[in-house]
């Protein structure tokens, strides 16, 4: 039984970014949850995310948007350029685009600080329970059991709901307990390398770059924070990605080593931004592989679920990692609240959320948004070029990002059309 005389309707299994907003959707529906962690303490990790703007809809439903603004940076345009620093493809993002809702540029630990204090106001303290690793799942006719362990390993009393999420990220626990025979994470071919900076306002002050291309190295740079010091510098991520035939280990906090990545970098002085001199500033280096997993065609089974990284692990090419475990979140809740806690919801879940992040997860793989690098990088030989015109045209380009777009759920017209889901 749970902790406290309310029995919890919902077991949440991690409190990411994913599991928090669940916790979150689900109070707001009326429905009692607790959410389990396996670290025995949760920090702010990870370097920076983009939300975009279907995903703020969201937290703005739950009235999150005061808090993220006050931590993070709304951006305002996507700008391209190749590794010459030459523009390629420039475009609005955000409420600058007309969309309702803000684009975000945030750290990681501060997008995770604003929910978890969310979820300790909005559902108590106790709703959060760390150092509880999810060990399995078993059902029945009535309901679930969670098993879990301490982080030293040693068994913890078991809890019962009516129903489980898993929500336990990458290496799901859940995951593996219902596709036992899947493999480890598909590695892309692509490292990556992380880290942030403080750095003064660069292009529009709240500018998301992406440059070069994978063959020869492609970087992702855009300010998280605003005014981290007296001189109104900002925080700046920047995240470099570069072909390699070897995986990095997969450690969310292992260092990285500015050798193993530094020289497809160290030209790219422009006068928009000195790339090297901003990398050489940071604090600290993160490495990850860039990894992903084939689509699940089922996530419910019975009473048990999955959701964000645990059902549907994805490259980061599109910024949608976290966007799409906000909105799962919040579909999943909605579909609780509409149809009762049962497993009719969680079966009307799997047929809407399976199929539309399966076509994020492909897309990302074939055709995300830094496709527009790729063609030009392989229709100049990665050279310099005189007219872009003569090369691509900008209507192909939009067509490339506006694709995305309707495939992740952020198409302008469809996003304002569609109904909440809670
Ligand atoms: C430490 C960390 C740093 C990250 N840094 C970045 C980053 O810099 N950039 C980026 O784009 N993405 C980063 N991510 C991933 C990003 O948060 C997710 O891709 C995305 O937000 C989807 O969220 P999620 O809730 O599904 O998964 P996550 O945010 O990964 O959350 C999963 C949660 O489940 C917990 N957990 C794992 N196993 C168990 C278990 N057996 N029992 C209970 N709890 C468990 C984890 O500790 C974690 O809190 C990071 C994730 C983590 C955990």
């Amino acid at each position: 039984m749970s902790k406290d005389d309310k029995t919890d309707q919902v077991i949440v299994l991690g409190a990411g970014i994913g599991g928090l907003t669940l916790a979150l959707s689900l109070h707001q529906a009326g429905i009692a949850c607790r959410v389990y962690e396996a670290v025995a303490e949760l920090k702010p990790l990870g370097v920076g995310i983009n939300l975009l703007p279907h995903a703020t809809r969201e937290l703005s439903e739950l009235g999150l948007l005061p808090a993220l603004d006050a931590v993070g940076v709304r951006t305002r345009e996507a700008v391209f350029f190749n590794s010459h620093g030459q523009l390629v493809f420039r475009e609005a993002a955000g409420t600058d685009a007309g969309y309702d809702w803000p684009q975000y540029s945030i750290h990681r630990g501060d997008l995770h600080a604003v929910l978890l204090n969310a979820v300790r106001e909005r559902l108590g303290p106790e709703s959060v329970v760390c150092g509880h690793r999810s060990t399995g799942v078993d059902q029945d006719e009535t309901g679930v059991t969670a098993r879990f362990a301490a982080p030293d390993g040693t068994a913890l009393p078991s809890m019962r709901a009516a129903l489980a999420v898993g929500c336990d990220g990458i290496h799901s626990v859940l995951r593996k307990q219902l596709y036992p025979n899947e493999g480890a994470p598909r590695y892309s071919g692509v490292n990556m390398w992380r880290g942030t900076a403080k750095h003064r306002p660069f292009l529009s002050g709240a500018s998301m770059v992406r440059a070069g291309w994978l063959d020869q190295g492609k970087m992702v740079i855009y300010p998280i924070r605003n005014d981290v010091d007296a001189d109104g510098n900002q925080l700046v991520n920047w995240v470099a990605e570069i072909h390699a035939p070897q995986p990095a280990l997969q450690d969310w906090s292992r260092p990285g080593r500015l050798e193993d990545f530094m020289p497809a970098f160290e030209n790219w002085h422009f006068d928009w931004l000195d790339v090297p001199a901003l990398i050489r500033s940071s604090d600290a280096i993160l490495e990850y592989p860039m990894v992903d997993q084939d689509p699940l065609p089922k996530w419910t089974h019975g009473r048990l679920t999955l959701l964000g990284d645990a059902a549907h692990p994805m490259v980061p090419r599109g910024s949608n990692g976290a966007g799409q475990a906000i909105i799962d979140a919040r579909f999943l809740a909605g579909a609780l609240h509409k149809l009762g806690v049962g497993t009719e919801a969680l079966e009307a879940y799997d047929r809407v959320r399976v199929k539309a992040t399966t076509e994020v997860v492909l897309t990302n793989r074939s055709n995300p948004p830094d496709t527009i690098l790729r063609e030009v990088f392989q229709r100049s030989g990665g050279q310099r070029f005189e007219r872009l015109e003569d090369i691509v045209s900008t209507g192909e380009l939009q067509a490339i990002s506006d694709n995305y777009k309707r495939v992740a759920g952020y198409d302008p017209a469809a996003l304002k059309a569609r109904p909440s889901y809670l």
